[in-house]
C-alpha cells in the first residue's frame, strides 16, 4: 500500500485533536517525531472485515514546552480502542509472576487486610486482583471492555464495565466504602482525560489512602530505542519529573518510584494526597536526578531519538531486502498493538512477511491492522517452512527463542528490530 492511499483513509470521526497539553495546560507543544497516519493499532480484522472502513489516524508525538511531557495530541475515540479487547494479561506467565510479586508488595507495604478495599482500574481480567483476592483483601476491578470484564466476572473477580469517573467513583464509594488503594496500571498513560481520572482517584480514596499507577517509562524508550510502544491507546509517555510537578498542582504528591522490567522497561508511581503519612523516598530522588543528566526536561533527546529510528528503518530494510533477493521468506513472531507502529514506522507489509504467528487465540484466524498480513498459530513456523523469523514481540525475544529452539536447529534465523536490527546467528 503506497503512503498516498493510506493518508486518504484517515477518518477523521474516529479523533480529536488537542491543542493543549494534558497535564499542565501549556499550549507550547512542538512536534518532535511522526509516524503519518497509521491505523488503530488493536483493531485486529477478521478477514471478512477486510475491505471495509478501516479507521486510521495521525501518529505525532509532541513535547511540552511547559511541563517537559512527551504526548500525542491526537486522540482516538475510546470507545474504538477499549470497548472490545484484545489484550488478556493472565496470558503470559511473566505478567502473571510480575503482579503476584506487586499484589505482595501492596499488602505488605500498606498494611492491607481483610476489611481493605483495593480498587484497579483497567483491571482487565484481574491479574493483579486474583493475588490480592487470595490474599483475603477486598477488591474491585473496573474495565471498559465488555468482554474482558465477562471472563473476569465468571472467574469470579468482581467488575464493572465501566471507565473510571468520579460518578462512577461516588457510587462504589457509596456501595463498598472507600478505597484504601486504587491502582491502575497501563492505563494512566492511555488516559487523555486525566484531570477528570484524578478527580475519581480523589473521590474514591481514604483520607491516608495511595494512588499507585505502572506506565511505560519514557527514560527506558529513549534508552533502547523502543519507539513502537507508541501508538493511539498510549497517548502520554510519562517520566516523573512532570508527574511531581502536575500532582502537586492537584494537591497530591507522589512520594515514592520503582522502575519495573515489563513492558521493555516501567515505572511505578505512589501517590497520596498533601500532607499523608507516607515519607517520600530518595528512590525518587534519584530518579528525578537521572531524568535531569539524561536530558529528559528538554527538547534535545526526542530530536536525536527521531533521528535513531530513521537509520534503524534503514538498517532492517537492508536485512529484509538481502533476504528477499535470496528468495528466501521471512514470517513475523508476536502480534502485540506496538507490531503495527513497527511495521509502519520501518515500512514492513506482506510483501515482506508472509504470516505473523501468534499465541494468543483471540488474534489467530485475523489479520493485522492496515497491512493485512495474517495472524496464525506458532506451528505454522514449521509446517509453511519459512528461513527468518522477526519478533515484533521484541520484550519476549528471549523465551520465544528458547521455546523454538527447534526452528533454528531446522536452519531457521530470528531477527531482533529493537534497540538496532539484528540477525541472531
Ligand atoms: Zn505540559
Amino acid at each position: 500500500m503506497t503512503k498516498q492511499t493510506v493518508k486518504d483513509r484517515v477518518d477523521e470521526r474516529v479523533y480529536i485533536t488537542r491543542d493543549t497539553c494534558r497535564l499542565c495546560g501549556s499550549r507550547d507543544l512542538t512536534r518532535v517525531w511522526s509516524f503519518g497516519p497509521t491505523p488503530l493499532a488493536n483493531s485486529y480484522l477478521t478477514p471478512a472485515e477486510v475491505g471495509g472502513n478501516e479507521p486510521f489516524a495521525p501518529l505525532d508525538v509532541y513535547y511540552c514546552g511547559g511541563c517537559c511531557l512527551l504526548q500525542l495530541r491526537d486522540v482516538v475515540n475510546p470507545d474504538a480502542l477499549f470497548k472490545h479487547y484484545f489484550y488478556v494479561s493472565s496470558t503470559s506467565p511473566s505478567f502473571v509472576k510480575h503482579f503476584e510479586d506487586y499484589a505482595r508488595i501492596l499488602v505488605k507495604r500498606f498494611k492491607l487486610s481483610g476489611n481493605d478495599l483495593v480498587v484497579d482500574v483497567g483491571s482487565n481480567d484481574g491479574v493483579l486482583l486474583k493475588p490480592l483476592q487470595a490474599a483475603r483483601v477486598r477488591i474491585l476491578g473496573i474495565d471498559p471492555a465488555e468482554n474482558v470484564v465477562a471472563e473476569a466476572n465468571a472467574a469470579g473477580i468482581h467488575t464493572l464495565p465501566e471507565y473510571f469517573t468520579p460518578e462512577v467513583a461516588r457510587r462504589v464509594r457509596a456501595e463498598h466504602g472507600p478505597a484504601k488503594v486504587i491502582t491502575a496500571n497501563n492505563v494512566f498513560a492511555h488516559t487523555d482525560g486525566i484531570d477528570t481520572f484524578v478527580d475519581a482517584v480523589k473521590e474514591l480514596l481514604v483520607p491516608d489512602g495511595v494512588y499507585v499507577f505502572e506506565a511505560q517509562y519514557l527514560g527506558d524508550l529513549i534508552a533502547n530505542n523502543l519507539f513502537d510502544i507508541v501508538y493511539h491507546e498510549h497517548v502520554n509517555y510519562y517520566h516523573v519529573t512532570p508527574l511531581v510537578s502536575y500532582f502537586e498542582s492537584r494537591d497530591m504528591e507522589v512520594f515514592d518510584v520503582e522502575r519495573v522490567p515489563v513492558h521493555g522497561g516501567s515505572i511505578r508511581v505512589y501517590v497520596q494526597g498533601n500532607g499523608g503519612k507516607q515519607k517520600k523516598t530518595e528512590a525518587l530522588a534519584e530518579v528525578l536526578r537521572a531524568e535531569e543528566e539524561q536530558g529528559l526536561n528538554t527538547i534535545e533527546p526526542y530530536r536525536q531519538f527521531a533521528k535513531r529510528i530513521e537509520e534503524n528503518k534503514k538498517k532492517l530494510r537492508q536485512i529484509i531486502d538481502d533476504i528477499k533477493a535470496q528468495g528466501k521468506r521471512i514470517a513475523g513472531f508476536g502480534a502485540p498493538a506496538k507490531a503495527t507502529t513497527l511495521m509502519y514506522a520501518f515500512g514492513i507489509t506482506g510483501d515482506d512477511i508472509d504470516f505473523i504467528v501468534d499465541d494468543a487465540p483471540l488474534k489467530q484466524g485475523r489479520v493485522m491492522p492496515g497491512t493485512h498480513v495474517p495472524i496464525v498459530p506458532a506451528e505454522r513456523l514449521y509446517e509453511d517452512k519459512v528461513d527468518y523469523c522477526l519478533i515484533l514481540a521484541w520484550n519476549f525475544a528471549a523465551p520465544i527463542m528458547a521455546a523454538h529452539a527447534d526452528f533454528v536447529k531446522k536452519g531457521g534465523r530470528f531477527i531482533i528490530p529493537i534497540p538496532e536490527p539484528r540477525v541472531i546467528k
